[in-house]
Protein backbone atom coordinates (compact mmCIF):
# COMPACT_ATOMS: atom_id res chain seq x y z
CA UNK A 1 0.00 0.00 0.00
CA UNK A 2 2.77 2.37 0.98
CA UNK A 3 4.63 1.51 -2.34
CA UNK A 4 2.06 1.60 -4.90
CA UNK A 5 1.04 5.36 -4.43
CA UNK A 6 3.97 8.02 -5.71
CA UNK A 7 2.87 11.77 -5.02
CA UNK A 8 1.69 13.55 -8.07
CA UNK A 9 3.01 15.62 -10.76
CA UNK A 10 2.51 18.73 -9.13
CA UNK A 11 3.71 17.22 -6.22
CA UNK A 12 1.41 18.27 -3.81
CA UNK A 13 2.29 17.55 -0.10
CA UNK A 14 -0.33 15.24 1.58
CA UNK A 15 -0.09 14.27 5.43
CA UNK A 16 -2.92 13.30 8.28
CA UNK A 17 -4.80 14.73 10.50
CA UNK A 18 -6.56 12.81 13.58
CA UNK A 19 -9.45 14.62 15.34
CA UNK A 20 -10.72 11.75 18.24
CA UNK A 21 -12.13 12.06 21.76
CA UNK A 22 -15.16 10.77 23.48
CA UNK A 23 -19.03 11.43 22.71
CA UNK A 24 -20.04 15.29 23.09
CA UNK A 25 -16.22 16.39 22.97
CA UNK A 26 -16.70 18.41 19.59
CA UNK A 27 -15.19 16.14 16.89
CA UNK A 28 -17.66 16.49 14.68
CA UNK A 29 -17.69 20.31 14.31
CA UNK A 30 -13.81 20.50 14.58
CA UNK A 31 -13.72 18.46 11.63
CA UNK A 32 -16.75 20.67 9.95
CA UNK A 33 -14.56 23.78 10.64
CA UNK A 34 -11.37 22.57 9.28
CA UNK A 35 -13.65 22.32 5.89
CA UNK A 36 -15.32 25.20 5.73
CA UNK A 37 -11.82 26.88 6.19
CA UNK A 38 -10.41 24.99 3.72
CA UNK A 39 -13.63 25.69 1.24
CA UNK A 40 -13.55 29.37 1.90
CA UNK A 41 -9.77 29.03 -0.08
CA UNK A 42 -11.02 27.32 -2.57
CA UNK A 43 -9.95 23.92 -2.21
CA UNK A 44 -11.72 20.98 -3.15
CA UNK A 45 -13.22 18.72 -0.28
CA UNK A 46 -14.43 15.42 0.13
CA UNK A 47 -15.76 13.89 2.79
CA UNK A 48 -16.91 10.41 3.89
CA UNK A 49 -18.62 8.47 6.50
CA UNK A 50 -19.21 4.69 7.08
CA UNK A 51 -23.08 3.91 6.24
CA UNK A 52 -23.70 2.31 9.47
CA UNK A 53 -24.44 5.83 10.87
CA UNK A 54 -27.93 5.82 9.93
CA UNK A 55 -29.09 8.60 12.58
CA UNK A 56 -29.45 11.64 10.55
CA UNK A 57 -29.63 12.34 6.66
CA UNK A 58 -28.21 9.74 4.62
CA UNK A 59 -26.39 12.38 2.48
CA UNK A 60 -25.14 14.92 5.15
CA UNK A 61 -22.30 14.72 7.82
CA UNK A 62 -24.51 16.31 10.56
CA UNK A 63 -23.02 17.75 13.71
CA UNK A 64 -24.80 17.63 16.99
CA UNK A 65 -25.82 21.39 16.31
CA UNK A 66 -26.88 20.46 13.01
CA UNK A 67 -24.10 22.29 11.78
CA UNK A 68 -24.31 20.74 8.17
CA UNK A 69 -21.75 19.52 5.40
CA UNK A 70 -22.84 17.14 2.23
CA UNK A 71 -20.95 13.78 2.22
CA UNK A 72 -20.87 10.25 0.71
CA UNK A 73 -21.94 7.13 3.13
CA UNK A 74 -19.54 4.44 1.77
CA UNK A 75 -19.42 0.34 2.97
CA UNK A 76 -15.82 0.11 3.40
CA UNK A 77 -13.05 1.94 3.65
CA UNK A 78 -11.44 1.02 0.56
CA UNK A 79 -14.22 2.77 -1.30
CA UNK A 80 -13.02 5.90 -0.36
CA UNK A 81 -9.92 5.48 -2.34
CA UNK A 82 -12.66 4.67 -5.32
CA UNK A 83 -14.24 7.11 -4.83
CA UNK A 84 -12.10 10.06 -4.39
CA UNK A 85 -12.53 12.23 -7.30
CA UNK A 86 -9.61 15.21 -7.92
CA UNK A 87 -9.56 16.43 -4.66
CA UNK A 88 -7.24 18.82 -2.37
CA UNK A 89 -9.09 17.62 1.51
CA UNK A 90 -10.61 14.21 2.26
CA UNK A 91 -12.64 14.61 5.40
CA UNK A 92 -13.97 11.23 7.30
CA UNK A 93 -16.63 11.21 9.84
CA UNK A 94 -17.56 8.12 12.37
CA UNK A 95 -14.16 6.93 11.64
CA UNK A 96 -14.25 4.12 13.86
CA UNK A 97 -17.17 2.22 12.17
CA UNK A 98 -14.67 1.38 9.36
CA UNK A 99 -12.60 -1.33 8.97
CA UNK A 100 -8.87 -2.02 10.02
CA UNK A 101 -8.15 -0.79 6.23
CA UNK A 102 -8.97 2.68 7.24
CA UNK A 103 -5.37 3.71 7.63
CA UNK A 104 -3.63 2.29 4.98
CA UNK A 105 -6.24 3.77 2.66
CA UNK A 106 -5.39 7.70 4.51
CA UNK A 107 -1.98 6.75 4.05
CA UNK A 108 -2.26 6.14 0.17
CA UNK A 109 -4.63 9.26 -0.21
CA UNK A 110 -1.77 11.59 1.93
CA UNK A 111 1.04 9.79 -0.50
CA UNK A 112 -0.73 11.19 -3.34
CA UNK A 113 -0.64 14.69 -1.91
CA UNK A 114 -4.18 15.23 -0.29
CA UNK A 115 -4.96 16.26 2.90
CA UNK A 116 -6.57 13.83 5.29
CA UNK A 117 -8.86 14.88 8.61
CA UNK A 118 -10.51 11.92 10.08
CA UNK A 119 -12.45 12.17 12.85
CA UNK A 120 -13.97 9.45 14.91
CA UNK A 121 -14.24 7.77 18.79
CA UNK A 122 -10.94 6.91 20.31
CA UNK A 123 -12.45 4.71 22.53
CA UNK A 124 -15.71 2.28 22.87
CA UNK A 125 -18.20 2.69 26.08
CA UNK A 126 -15.76 0.01 27.74
CA UNK A 127 -12.94 2.14 27.64
CA UNK A 128 -11.08 0.43 25.29
CA UNK A 129 -9.37 1.57 21.58
CA UNK A 130 -11.96 1.55 19.00
CA UNK A 131 -11.68 -0.12 15.33
CA UNK A 132 -9.31 1.60 13.26
CA UNK A 133 -8.61 4.69 15.18
CA UNK A 134 -5.45 3.52 17.21
CA UNK A 135 -3.52 2.83 13.68
CA UNK A 136 -4.89 6.11 12.45
CA UNK A 137 -2.84 7.89 15.51
CA UNK A 138 0.27 6.03 14.81
CA UNK A 139 0.61 7.09 11.15
CA UNK A 140 -1.00 10.51 11.62
CA UNK A 141 1.22 13.91 11.59
CA UNK A 142 -1.05 15.84 13.43
CA UNK A 143 -3.22 14.30 15.95
CA UNK A 144 -6.29 16.44 18.11
CA UNK A 145 -7.68 15.26 21.52
CA UNK A 146 -11.05 17.17 22.23
CA UNK A 147 -12.86 16.53 25.78
CA UNK A 148 -16.05 16.79 26.64
CA UNK A 149 -16.71 17.93 30.03
CA UNK A 150 -18.02 15.08 32.63
CA UNK A 151 -21.49 15.55 33.46
CA UNK A 152 -20.53 14.41 37.21
CA UNK A 153 -18.07 16.61 38.10
CA UNK A 154 -17.73 18.96 35.33
CA UNK A 155 -13.64 18.02 35.16
CA UNK A 156 -12.47 17.20 31.62
CA UNK A 157 -14.20 13.58 30.25
CA UNK A 158 -12.62 11.50 27.97
CA UNK A 159 -14.63 8.01 28.52
CA UNK A 160 -18.33 7.75 26.97
CA UNK A 161 -20.26 5.74 29.57
CA UNK A 162 -22.84 4.12 27.96
CA UNK A 163 -26.12 4.44 30.34
CA UNK A 164 -27.90 1.50 29.13
CA UNK A 165 -27.16 -2.26 29.25
CA UNK A 166 -26.56 -3.10 25.59
CA UNK A 167 -23.84 -4.78 25.30
CA UNK A 168 -23.09 -4.46 21.70
CA UNK A 169 -19.91 -2.32 20.76
CA UNK A 170 -21.54 -0.19 17.76
CA UNK A 171 -24.57 1.31 18.87
CA UNK A 172 -25.33 4.40 17.89
CA UNK A 173 -27.11 7.08 20.36
CA UNK A 174 -27.30 10.90 21.80
CA UNK A 175 -27.74 12.22 24.79
CA UNK A 176 -30.18 9.13 26.19
CA UNK A 177 -27.46 6.37 25.93
CA UNK A 178 -23.86 7.80 26.61
CA UNK A 179 -22.47 9.99 29.23
CA UNK A 180 -18.91 12.00 28.84
CA UNK A 181 -17.09 11.11 31.87
CA UNK A 182 -13.96 11.95 33.17
CA UNK A 183 -11.54 9.14 34.59
CA UNK A 184 -12.56 9.09 38.30
CA UNK A 185 -16.18 8.99 37.51
CA UNK A 186 -15.54 6.25 34.65
CA UNK A 187 -14.01 4.10 37.12
CA UNK A 188 -16.55 5.06 39.74
CA UNK A 189 -19.79 4.05 37.33
CA UNK A 190 -18.56 0.76 35.86
CA UNK A 191 -18.11 -0.18 40.21
CA UNK A 192 -21.20 0.18 40.66
CA UNK A 193 -22.34 -1.79 37.57
CA UNK A 194 -20.44 -4.39 38.52
CA UNK A 195 -21.83 -4.41 42.21
CA UNK A 196 -25.47 -4.21 40.65
CA UNK A 197 -24.87 -7.34 38.38
CA UNK A 198 -23.63 -9.45 41.52
CA UNK A 199 -26.94 -8.46 43.65
ZN1 LIG B 1 -15.95 13.35 36.64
Amino acid sequence: MFLESKANKDSKKGWIEVITGSMFSGKTEELLRRLKRARIANQRVEIFKPKIDIRYSDEQVVSHDQNAIHSTPVDSSGNILLLTGNVDVVGIDEAQFFDKGLSGVCTTLANQGIRVIVAGLDMDFKGKPFGPIPELLAVAEYVTKVHAICMRCGDLAQFSHRLTQEEQTIMLGEKEEYEPLCRACFIEALQKEKEQKKL
